[in-house]
């Protein structure tokens, strides 16, 4: 018998205490399907949520799969679950007096804030209007909704999805906005809600004249095409330039496809008894657990997040600079707003996290219209993830996820400095969007931003408002100033996002863009490439570059406490890399358990280098060993002082010290002045000591005389430095303090450079004993693995070294054949083609020096079963990296003292997500 296929289900109803899907369905109902259809039917909770219906991602992908149409039995699924709209809401579409009006609004799997887009009102038309009028007896209503379908739909459907290039840049919205603003201006009105109704419906007509003129198509009136229309523009718009410019940044694959919900309108427009908002469960800006929200009265849709008015607070936690002397939600519409507060308490019990939700007041009535997680800023991520693991809402697992690594970023995050900022005074003010501080050069437009970024350029966004459009620019950009919008303006969703630093709403200033000018209240007149340095915390704008400083972790009990929760599950250590007493404290505050690179080398650059550097040069440049060995005597005692004072800092923790890596040619003076003086030291010709810094010059020095091949041509500087390590250590030891430190030979090849290294170790090390008058000096002898060779023969390197740390970005660098001192040339084209899909010096290559790594570790411990194994390099702040390096077994991972907080958050992500977490 043949089997009836059953059509797919490509339309899931929701509504009326129902419906087909739920919040789990993401993939194919996209977030805001999901959630809507989890509001309205789930039992727990069967909220006023408008009826409607989802159009899964999968048609979608079929629209794209087959030249943008639709699947066959789409159109009948569309209008059944069309019809129960209807009938829920006892309106029909298109009807001439019982009208029932519908959004179109997108929803991706992840919330991709506006980048797509919605159109409101849909089903308007002459005729319609009148229905609309005569049932709500409110014909500026009417005309306000029409108005606004047109400029939506103009904007959104014929030119966007219609590929229309707006002449001279300027969009049909913004024609149909300056027409909107000409009669407010003429008629002095403040607010788009002063309109008459005659006004409006001169406007609306205009409005259609204009469509037709600029886009040389006229609107459509016939409700279905309306419908078709606005669906078919929000499947487009998920393969328009912005929407694609924020997955590459966020990394969300092209093929997931967004859903297409279409619900019955509410209205917020409905007069003064009618509002709308967007609120969330608890703060976003500081993790607080109070309901915050904005919402205006006699609005509709995106107002409140365009700014056209200033929000008003929902209550008085809310208030702020701008919104004090407003009324709260709680104050005008007491019922409504002790409705939404209870809703938003049962959501977050539901869901077990901070809801971002949109609510709209219909006539007194409450109705949800969205709620999804909330975006939060790193500060809020960590105390909400401690205040809700303390309230019990969720486990300690839990709440170690909800902090992603980076997020961690914010809270180490550069603050103005204090002092400097108590002595300056503002310019101007605004909302406190983004926390930390940041400066730069001020920017108008997302270009110059991506432009002057690419120059190497500091800069800060300065706008009006962002749109979509602005992202690249914001992305690029130390912080984003606009001068209008709320805390859930779009600068503020995404640079909260990102966790960039960001002021909104700062109406003290007025910008000139023609001019790429701003002005202050107070006076100060900005222009182009002027420096600002914002403080993002308190929303405070100042003139100048100011010093920036770190934020102390100390006081941060939220952040201690979740600490506690990963040192408790994660089994990976954190090292740093340190060459100084100041980084190693820094580092052990922040939570290293010992010091994964220590670079000799270090003391020879910056401040207080002046005499090891000439000493270190006079060695290079010595002919013979008798010569050298003098210069080297004279060194010893900078590199014991230097190892010495950072060993004590780490208090017994494991600390290795690297020997001399980079090739000598780097140290080897380049000006006059410094070589007559050394030819004087050393009491040769300058000509003379000239031929001797030709003799070392090298065409590829990054695979040249460096490392243990340094070693090995010259032993006596390797004796130095072990002599300096034992010395230094025993001495330590002897004032009954702890001290271990583990000897680490760079750039090895081939088991017998450990051999011949380890003859001058075993040497030294008995001659330190003896004249220290010690039994044994507890220490570890061990090779870098950063060579493909030494990882490929890491059973051999094993036999002699009781460590390995992966150098990764040399084993990258000679694993890709790419320098990293010349990647620049290319990378950023290989990254746009995809060819590449992530920059392999920043996040470790998985797939291919990524099983170098895992190759090497193996083998290295089946000579030798517990070979301690650790990496230092770029990645071991990298937490993707770190997630890599704990399912390869290491040990540790090393990284700079500032990512050592990412990297153990990243630690105990991974023992959660291998299910090996303590
Ligand atoms: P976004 O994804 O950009 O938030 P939304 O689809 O949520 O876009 O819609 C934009 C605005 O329109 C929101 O403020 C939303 O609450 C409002 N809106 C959407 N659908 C309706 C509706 N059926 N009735 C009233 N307001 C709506
Ligand atoms: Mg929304
Ligand atoms: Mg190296």
């Amino acid at each position: 018998m043949a089997q009836i296929k059953k059509a797919a289900k490509y339309v899931y109803y929701f509504g009326g205490g129902k419906a087909d899907g739920n919040e789990s369905m993401k993939n194919l109902l996209g977030g805001k399907g999901a959630n809507l259809a989890e509001m309205a039917g789930h039992p727990k909770l069967r909220l006023p949520v408008p009826p409607g219906f989802t159009l899964t991602t999968e048609v979608c992908t079929y629209y794209y799969n087959n030249k943008k149409k639709y699947p066959a039995v789409l159109d009948a699924q569309l209008k059944k679950a069309l019809a129960a709209v209807e009938k829920e809401m006892g309106k029909k579409f298109g009807d001439v007096n019982n009208p029932l009006l519908v959004s179109v609004r997108s929803g991706a799997r992840k919330s991709m804030p506006g980048m797509m887009e919605t159109v409101l009102d849909i089903g308007l038309n002459e005729k319609t209007i009148e229905g609309v009028i005569n049932q709500s007896g409110d014909a500026r209503f009417a005309y306000d909704a029409y108005r606004r379908l047109i400029m939506m739909y103009a904007d959104v459907v014929m030119e966007k999805a219609g590929g229309i290039e707006p002449k001279g840049g300027k969009g049909i919205r913004k024609v149909l906005d300056e027409k909107l603003e000409k009669i407010k201006h003429k008629k002095g009105y403040k607010f788009d809600t002063d309109l008459t109704i005659n006004e409006l419906k001169a406007l609306v007509k205009d409005f259609k004249a204009t469509v037709l003129k600029v886009l040389g198509k006229p609107f459509p009136d016939d409700p279905y095409e309306q419908l078709w229309g606005s669906i078919g523009a929000v499947f487009s718009s998920w393969m328009g330039k912005r929407a694609c410019e924020y997955r590459r940044i966020e990394k969300i694959p092209d093929e997931w496809g967004t859903a297409v919900n279409v619900q019955a309108m509410v209205f917020g427009n409905m007069g003064d008894s009618s509002a709308t908002g967007v609120a969330f469960t608890r703060n976003p800006g500081n993790g607080e657990n109070k309901f915050y929200g904005e919402y205006l009265v006699n609005a509709q849709g995106e107002d409140v997040v365009a700014g056209i008015r200033t929000p008003a607070p929902v209550n008085e936690y809310s208030k702020n600079d701008q919104s004090r002397h407003l009324p709260t939600l709680e104050f005008i519409m007491p019922v409504a707003y002790k409705q939404l507060f209870d809703i938003q308490r049962r959501l977050e019990k539901h869901y077990k996290d901070m809801q971002d939700i949109e609510f709209t007041i219909e006539k007194g009535t409450l109705f949800m219209l969205q709620c999804r997680i909330g975006k939060r800023n790193g500060v809020a991520a960590v105390k909400m993830a401690s205040d809700m693991y303390n309230e019990k809402l969720i486990d300690a697992k839990t709440a170690i996820k909800r902090v992603a690594p980076n997020q961690l970023v914010e809270l180490l995050l550069p603050m103005l400095d204090p002092k400097e900022q108590a002595a300056t005074k503002a310019i101007a003010k605004g909302l406190p969007a983004g926390p930390g501080g940041a400066k730069g050069r001020v920017v108008f437009t997302s270009n110059d931003a991506v432009e002057w970024a690419a120059k190497g350029e500091k800069v800060i966004l300065v706008r009006e408002e962002t749109s979509p459009e602005d992202v690249d620019g914001m992305h690029k950009s130390q912080a984003i100033l606009t001068t209008k919008g709320g805390m859930t303006s779009h600068a503020a969703l995404v640079a909260r996002g990102w966790g960039k630093c960001c002021i909104v709403g700062c109406a003290d200033i007025e910008i000139h863009i023609e001019t790429k000018s701003f002005k202050a209240n107070d006076g100060t007149f900005i222009k182009e490439g002027d420096w600002l340095s914002l403080d993002g915390t308190k929303g405070l704008v100042y003139l100048g570059s100011m010093g920036l400083v770190d934020i102390d972790l100390d006081k941060n009990l939220a952040y201690k406490n979740l600490m506690k929760l990963v040192n408790k599950t994660r089994t990976l250590k954190v090292r740093t890399n340190a060459e100084t007493p100041e980084d190693a404290a820094h580092a052990m505050k922040f939570g290293a358990e010992g010091i994964g690179l220590f670079r000799t080398e270090h003391m020879f650059y910056g401040e207080g280098s002046e005499q090891p550097l000439f000493l270190l040069r006079k060695m290079i440049m010595s002919k013979t060993e008798p010569e050298r060995r003098k210069a080297l005597n004279d060194l010893f005692v900078f590199v014991k002082k230097d190892i010495k004072d950072t060993m004590e800092v780490m208090k017994g923790y494991p600390v290795t010290i690297r020997l001399l890596d980079p090739p000598l040619h780097e140290f080897v003076p380049h000006d006059v002045s410094k070589l007559q003086e050394l030819s004087k030291e050393l009491g040769i010709s300058l000509s003379m000591l000239r031929r001797r810094v030709l003799a070392l010059h090298e065409n590829n020095p990054m695979l040249g005389h460096r490392g243990v091949r340094l070693g090995v041509s010259y032993p006596e500087i390797t004796e130095m430095q072990v002599r300096a390590i034992f010395e230094a250590t025993a001495e330590i030891l002897k004032s009954g303090k702890k001290a271990f430190p583990e000897i680490m030979v760079p750039v090895t090849c081939i088991e017998n450079e450990l051999i011949h290294q380890k003859i001058i170790v075993d040497r030294v090390y008995k001659e330190v004993c003896d004249s220290k008058k010690m039994k044994k000096i507890p220490y570890l002898y061990g090779t870098m693995i950063e060579i493909p060779r030494a990882a490929i023969k890491a059973d051999k390197m094993a036999e002699i070294a009781d460590f390995f740390s992966f150098g990764t970005n040399d084993l990258t660098q000679m694993s890709f054949g790419f320098s990293r001192d010349d990647v620049g040339g290319f990378l950023p084209k290989y990254m746009d083609l995809k060819v590449l899909p992530d920059d392999p010096f920043q996040t470790i290559d998985q797939d291919g020096v990524g099983e170098l790594v895992k190759l090497g570790t193996d083998r290295g411990r089946k000579t030798k079963p517990n070979l301690k194994v650790g990496i230092c390099g770029e990645h071991g702040g990298d937490a993707e990296s770190v997630k890599f390096f704990h399912r390869v077994g290491m040990n540790y991972v090393s990284c700079s003292p500032f990512r050592v907080p990412i990297a153990l958050l990243a630690a105990a992500h991974a023992a959660i997500e291998s299910g090996k977490g303590k």
